[in-house]
């Protein structure tokens, strides 16, 4: 353990107790006496090579490595599996290595441990801000009793496509929700106090604009324009940062030109100089290496000067800072001073981590028994399940299920899984099981509860390699599922995709329902009308048949270790959905990327001289309309808004705007509703979108019960990002929108003056 030692090569200094002194003194002492490799080796991350009893097997150079982390070169490891594994290695840094410098332990906990809340996107739907802090506070009691003190989460990248597979792993998207939720999961993981042993350090990920990659393909380039890098991909970022967020993780992809990865501009000219982040840049998984595959660094050394030069501060799995770096401080390339910034950031999140205090104190049996799958865990998971639910649709009241006296067909192989509702990224429980939809409604036992599959699931690729996913066709299951939905009331089906359909790697150019289920789904209807279709999916669905034909449709995407109590609850009623969508539904894959806060073009409206003539940007075989907009979601009673008030009409620029609107719950239960504000400005320096979600509540109400819902609407909600990236703010007129989703109900407009 780094406490005090004799520096025998270099110094001779004994290093100062660290007891009573600031961190950054510590930092700076410690930096005093490493040397110029063993600074350099904090910079080195890498992936678990090395378990309780020697080399992981196909972890290649598995003796160089343990080599390196002896010999301090190693700062930080991954996906370490394990308290005891952890223990281990953390015991060869600290015990064998010169300085005795703890490791930083780094895993992918992106929704929960063990304990599996839903996957992100879903957890985004719940609007749920304290829900979604408290899920990632499961998570980090969990990974951080079982010797994790760094989750690669949250991923904040924006996206407006959904054949990106990892639109499961963010917030969907908008900036103004996607920052809210990415603020709430820095909490929940860092919490107050980095160094209580249940907090973890949190990483936003990817830098920057990885969501947006052209056409959806996974790593693919991207090209946006300045004034949607900086008002739609950096906010939630800016949010993490401000929320003082530990770490960064840079992106696959290249923006402009230039890869995240060596992105001077992004790294240092924004995140450390402008916004002032105090914390550390993790590349991605061998992103740096990637820059001569680029073909933007010409060799391994040219690589490793630009993204240290950029900003880059630690190197997951390229391992090329290990090797490069110190030449190139020695030739003059890099200054040291480059060197240190980077080491004193990492050695600092160590110090806030406690892991100078004690480097085993994340690896804990004791607490990892109490707490993996504790009841208040699992209960936990079960409310942010609930709560992710979006109910698309349901005509004639469908929803929800009477609990007596009704034949019911479940239909779908998704029905009886266990593993593909836990989603993708989950990898300290791959093979894990949750509650399925059919154990879920079994609990429910006034009704005959019939199951047939109908027809298998296609399961995507468990890897992230190029391998095509061969669709499912067996059509053998249609005929027992038609023969079982002709004796039903009630058919519940439940269709969508695997699990490991969508995540990283997983991109899809057709999003409908894979394999033969949009079929099952047609024959059941010819025999009965009376479907409820419950969706498991990572990304929205290009559903255009179902909406047309259905009458009930709810949305459950994969909700973790509790899915199917959840998704029974809601379906019985015992749970009544309040879930909006963070992420737009097309009605097919062309509209994509289609997004509710577009921009208005020059030609929105009919020629005044022939109103015939209508100029709009369109298609002509589909309505510019999509399937279900960002912010829907039904419940089982239904909410009017009213009285939609303004304080004033005409405000000075530094004023505040408050607002404030009724909404009256008018149906016979109880509900939630999220109370969405959305604003236009309508004349600006930039073209501004039709519509930028600014606030938005989530109330419950009673039956018949009136709220009134109050907002204030500052200059953080009335500006926007110049092409530089300025935020500024102007006069002029802007319009309001309430309304419990993006297609709004009510509208008003005020004046913003500079006095
Ligand atoms: C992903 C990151 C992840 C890392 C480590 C990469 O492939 O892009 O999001 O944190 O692997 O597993």
């Amino acid at each position: 353990m780094f406490m005090a030692c004799t520096d025998d090569n270099h110094t001779n200094k004994t290093i100062p107790h660290p007891k009573e002194d600031l961190i950054s003194e510590k930092v700076d002492a410690l930096i005093k006496i490493m040397t110029l490799k063993e600074k350099i080796g904090q910079m080195n991350q890498y992936n678990g090579f090395w378990d309780v009893t020697g080399p992981v097997p196909n972890e290649g150079d598995a003796e160089e490595k343990y080599e390196h982390l002896k010999n301090g070169l190693v700062g930080s490891m991954l996906s370490v599996r394990g308290t005891k594994a952890v223990r281990a290695v953390q015991k060869i840094a600290v015990e064998e290595s010169r300085l005795g410098i703890p490791l930083i332990i780094g895993f992918d906990v992106i929704h929960g441990y063990k304990t599996l809340s839903p996957i992100p996107l879903a957890e985004a739907a719940s609007w749920d801000l304290e829900a979604i802090e408290r899920s990632a506070q499961v998570a980090a009691a969990e990974a951080s009793a079982a010797g994790i003190n760094w989750t690669f989460a949250p991923m904040v990248d924006i996206s407006r496509d959904p054949r990106w597979g990892r639109v499961m792993e963010g917030a969907g998207e908008d900036p103004f929700l996607g920052s809210k939720i990415a603020v709430a999961r820095v909490r929940g993981f860092q919490g107050d106090d980095l160094s209580a042993v249940n907090t973890i350090a949190a990483c936003a990920k990817h830098f920057a604009a990885y969501g947006f990659s052209e056409a959806g393909k996974e790593y693919n380039t991207v090209d946006i324009g300045n004034s949607t890098l900086h008002n739609i991909a950096l906010p939630p970022f800016k949010a993490t940062v401000d929320a003082n967020v530990k770490t960064l993780m840079n992106a696959f992809n290249e923006l402009d030109g230039v890869p995240a990865t060596g992105n001077k501009y992004l790294l240092r000219d924004i995140l450390k100089n402008k916004w002032g982040f105090k914390g550390f840049v993790i590349s991605d998984w061998a992103s740096i290496k990637e820059l001569v595959v680029w073909g933007y660094a010409k060799d391994n050394k040219d690589a490793a000067k630009m993204a240290a030069l950029a900003g880059s501060d630690m190197d997951m799995e390229s391992h090329i800072y290990v090797f490069e770096l110190e030449q190139l401080v020695k030739d003059g390339s890099i200054d040291e001073e480059i060197i240190d910034d980077a080491v004193s950031r990492i050695l600092t999140v160590k110090f806030e981590l406690g892991l100078f205090d004690d480097p085993y104190r994340y690896c804990d049996e004791i607490r990892e028994k109490e707490v993996i799958n504790s009841p208040e865990h699992l209960d936990a998971v079960l409310d942010m399940a609930k709560k992710s639910i979006v109910l698309l649709k349901n005509e004639n009241h469908l929803l929800p299920l009477k609990k007596e006296g009704q034949n019911i067909a479940l239909i779908g192989a998704l029905a009886n899984e266990k593993n593909s509702p836990l989603g993708s990224w989950r990898i300290a429980s791959k093979d894990s099981t949750g509650v399925s939809v059919l154990e879920g409604m079994q609990n429910y036992k006034g009704n005959h509860l019939v199951y047939k599959k109908g027809t298998d699931v296609t399961i995507g690729s468990t890897q992230f390699i190029n391998e095509l996913n061969i669709n499912n066709t067996d059509k053998s299951g249609f005929k027992d599922a038609i023969d079982a939905a002709k004796k039903a009331d009630v058919v519940v089906m439940v269709l969508g995709e695997h699990g490991f359909q969508s995540g990283e790697a997983r991109s899809r150019t057709d999003i409908d329902l894979p394999g033969v289920q949009q079929e099952l789904l047609e024959e059941v209807y010819k025999v009965n009308k009376n479907i409820v279709l419950v969706l498991n999916n990572g990304r929205p669905l290009t559903i255009n048949w179902a909406d047309k034909h259905i009458p009930a449709i709810l949305e459950t995407w994969q909700l973790g270790t509790q899915a199917g109590n959840a998704v029974a609850q809601v379906l019985y009623g015992d749970y009544n959905p309040s879930g909006k969508l963070p992420m737009t539904f097309p009605r097919n894959v062309g509209q994509i990327p289609i997004y509710y806060n577009y921009k208005n073009t020059g030609r929105p409206i009919s020629d005044t001289n022939n109103p015939n003539l209508v100029f709009w940007s369109h298609y002509s075989d589909v309505e510019n309309t999509p399937l279900y907009p960002f912010g829907h979601g039904l419940s089982y009673t239904t909410f009017k808004y009213e009285n939609l008030v303004l304080n004033k009409k005409t405000f000075d620029i530094n004023e505040s705007v408050h607002i404030s609107v009724n909404v009256t719950n008018t149906g016979k239960v109880t509900g939630k509703e999220v109370v969405q504000l959305y604003i236009r400005d309508l004349v600006a320096s930039t073209t501004r979108p039709v519509k930028e979600l600014k606030e938005f509540e989530l109330i419950e109400l009673q039956a018949g019960e009136t709220k009134t819902v109050n907002f204030v609407l500052n200059k953080a909600s009335l500006g926007f990002y110049n092409n530089q990236g300025d935020f500024i703010i102007e006069p002029g007129e802007f319009e309001i929108f309430v309304g419990g989703s993006s297609y709004t109900s009510l509208d008003t407009r005020f004046e913003l003056e500079l006095f």
